[in-house]
């Protein structure tokens, strides 16, 4: 049953509870493929990184790829999952023009890891655990390019083009327990989680898991139940959403999609649904199949993994801090809110401020740095902060050069800018464009006479006692003297110049 008018957010939420279920693919960042030795590498011509083995050739024998079996355990203990001891692989079938072999080599009751979690951390500070059903391996499918057609759907076109190089490159899929209990917060612990399972992907550093590549995409299954009643409703499964804001915008959709079907005394189908980015809404795609219809079977040609206790416990101690753990730790060492350090990770500046603080920075100016002046250049160029062409190391500099006095803050900007626009290291725009703070009183004396003559008016009230004045012949000595004068020095001067105290 289509649907015109959707329910309010807020009705639904008042009759429903949303249940979700996220299962995240990441393509692991390993040099080859998971079962053959062609190279994973992005950008080469369409199918020159394949072979017999991933293109599906008959008596092809594939063999495992250590890494990829490495990253996977490594995953899953960061999830604090168990280990297996013992899994197999497994042929998932079905026919699809970008899978060559015609099944999917996966896993399917024996994962490598499960029973597991992640604690994701809302923007109020409120931790929730989300509870991980298992992460197992498998592999990516070849692309289609589908040509001719107005949309570029596979309805309308002419035909399509198969790349197989993506054929084979190793994927972990990461499955959790149906989420409860979230209520209205649904879409922000969506969102959440999907946020900080990348962070650990990436402090593991096992994949870059950059969404916008595809390297990271998640599927959000979705059922609404009403208040009260213990048995899920029936879900939907929007396929291959590739943002966190989209990732957030399709659990909301959905939920005030089924709340209108349900609401309208109809039925949920069971299906597969693509996600719009330009309205955030969802269509239908296919009815799903059910595990059965895959017939699953272990897989004959590969050897079971079996990692040993040893490596696995070997792999436990080379995990680094976990992300959420270490925003924390950062949070309290910096002295910041929870809304602030919110506000840096969102900036991806977390690792600049660290990188920053290590090259000789105090944390405050790091921070400042980084999230006014880069941050408002960034903005202004569309780029990422860590894509600005300045290093942590250069900030540290600037800071430094403030921290003794050499610059100013309005000085610094002009440094900076100098450096975005490839002018040299700080020191070299200093001296190029002869920014200094000028505190030799003999330079600053001549300007501090002018401007006390301009404005007798002023210096009466001073002499008169009326100290706070100073601010206005200040003012005016900072303007002629194009903002490098020492602005502590130049009041000195003129409170002594004046005859009063400070
Ligand atoms: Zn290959």
């Amino acid at each position: 049953m289509t649907v015109t008018e959707l329910v309010s957010y807020e009705d639904a939420l008042a009759s429903y509870d949303p249940v979700m279920g996220l299962e995240v693919h990441v393509e692991l960042g390993t040099k080859t493929k998971m079962f053959c030795g062609c190279s994973t590498e992005l950008g080469a011509d369409p199918n020159t990184q394949t072979c017999p083995v991933c293109l599906g050739m008959p008596g092809a024998l594939p063999v495992v790829n250590a890494t990829g079996v490495e990253s996977a355990i490594k995953i899953g203990l960061a999830l604090h999952c168990e280990i297996a001891e013992w899994c197999r692989f497994a042929r998932k079938n079905y026919f699809y023009p970008d899978m060559p072999k015609n099944f999917q080599t996966s896993q399917y009751d024996e994962p490598i890891a499960f029973n597991g979690y992640l604690d994701v951390q809302l923007e109020d500070g409120e931790v929730f655990r989300v509870e991980i059903e298992r992460a197992h391996m498998e592999e990516d499918t070849g692309k289609s390019t589908h040509v001719g057609g107005a949309t570029g759907r596979i309805h309308g076109a002419q035909h399509s083009l198969l790349d197989y190089n993506r054929a084979g490159i190793p994927l972990i899929e990461i499955v959790t327990k149906p989420i409860e209990g979230a209520g209205e917060r649904a879409p922000e612990v969506a969102k959440a989680y999907v946020a900080e399972l990348r962070e650990l992907i990436k402090a593991l550093g096992v994949s870059e898991a950059r969404m916008e590549m595809g390297q990271m995409r998640c599927d959000v299954n979705l059922s609404l139940r009403p208040h009260g009643r213990e048995k899920f409703g029936t879900r939907s499964e929007t396929k291959n959403v590739n943002s966190l804001r989209s990732v957030e915008r399709a659990v909301r959709f959905e939920v005030q999609r089924h709340a209108s079907v349900l609401s309208a005394g109809g039925t949920i189908v069971q299906e597969t649904r693509h996600f719009h980015e330009e309205d955030g809404s969802t269509t239908s795609g296919r009815i799903k199949e059910e595990a059965e219809d895959y017939r699953y079977f272990p897989e004959p040609d590969l050897v079971p993994v079996a990692p040993s206790r040893e490596w696995v416990e070997e792999l436990r101690g080379t995990l680094p801090e976990l992300p959420r753990v270490r925003r924390n730790r950062l949070r309290e060492d910096w002295g910041v809110t929870e809304h602030d350090m919110q506000s840096i990770l969102n900036a991806g500046a977390v690792d600049l401020i660290v990188a920053t603080v290590e090259a000789g920075a105090d944390s405050a100016a790091a921070r400042k740095w980084w999230m006014g002046e880069l941050a408002r250049s960034a903005n202004e160029s569309g780029t990422d902060l860590a894509a600005l062409p300045i290093t942590p190391a250069q900030v540290a500099r600037v800071a430094a050069l403030v921290a003794e006095g050499s610059l100013n803050d309005k000085l610094a900007r002009q440094v900076i800018e100098g450096v975005l626009a490839g002018e040299g290291d700080p020191d070299a725009v200093v001296d190029k464009r002869g920014l200094k703070v000028v505190s030799d009183d003999s330079a600053l004396g001549a300007a501090v006479d002018e401007a006390i003559a301009a404005n007798a008016a002023i210096a009466d009230k001073i002499r008169g006692g009326k100290v706070a004045a100073a601010g206005a012949l200040v003012g005016a000595v900072m303007k002629a003297t194009r903002g490098q004068a020492d602005a502590a020095r130049v009041r000195e001067l003129i409170l002594e110049r004046l005859g009063v105290e400070g």
